[in-house]
């Protein structure tokens, strides 16, 4: 976390009060120390609060993943493994096995499908990282009505969450670092703030995530079988 003057930072991605860190989106611990221009988001402290558990939870997941394509999951991998060294990491891994444990108040959506995705910190991650590269593409924060299921690909759910999933891999793909992280998003040409993306972690792991209106009696969420989008940012 790097601390600015306000000013230079501007407001914060996930709020709007004036930033005074950045955020990194996702987590800079994912990345070997040597990529450049880890992407982050102006944010204030509360929002950012909890980043450095985040960080050492995404570390310590790139070694439960095994992923070995990536150069930037063997060398964070390998950092893990100097960190077990230590006297302090005794059942380390037992407590990264437990954090992947299902949530136990998981939200049920209309149409029966369980979107929860398993791990309240990767969950964290994961909404972070809707908001934090909506705000980057588009300048703009969600409005409170706005909420964010996400899945893990390849989950079983409802038709309209699997033709999404498969429809927006034809979309194009931006990376970051040596497959350490990518992102593919899809925007409603109706409204602005319907999106759906697929995030990608050491080519391994990957993740389904939307913004949906939520507001009880009305859910709305982007179909890309209709054509309701658009895959350039909105800015
Ligand atoms: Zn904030």
């Amino acid at each position: 976390m790097s601390r600015r003057r306000a000013r230079d930072l501007g407001p914060c991605a996930y709020c709007g009060q004036p930033a005074t860190t950045e955020d990194h989106v996702p987590p800079r611990g994912m990345f070997s120390k040597r990529m450049p221009n880890k992407p982050w988001v102006p944010s204030c402290d509360p929002c950012n609060s909890g980043a450095s558990k985040d960080d050492e939870y995404m570390q310590r997941l790139s070694m439960l993943w095994g992923a070995d394509c990536s150069q930037d999951a063997i060398e964070v991998g390998e950092k893990f493994m100097r960190s077990l060294e230590y006297p302090e990491a005794k059942g380390l891994q037992t407590e990264v096995r437990r954090s992947l444990s299902p949530l136990e108040d998981e939200k049920l959506f209309p149409g029966g499908i369980n979107m929860a995705l398993k791990g309240e910190r990767l969950a964290r991650v994961t909404d972070k990282l809707v908001r934090g590269w909506f705000f980057r593409l588009t300048g703009k924060r969600f409005p409170a009505s706005y909420g964010f299921p996400k899945h893990m690909c390849g989950q079983k759910g409802h038709s309209l969450y699997a033709a999404n999933e498969s429809l927006i891999e034809s979309f194009p793909a931006t990376v970051f670092g040596d497959k350490a992280f990518s992102y593919r998003v899809a925007f409603s040409a109706n409204d602005e703030f319907l999106s759906c993306w697929r995030f990608e972690f050491y080519g391994v792991f990957k993740i389904m995530a939307y913004s949906v209106l939520d507001q009880g009696d009305q859910f709305r969420i982007i179909d890309l079988r209709s054509h309701d989008q658009t895959a350039a940012p909105l800015k």
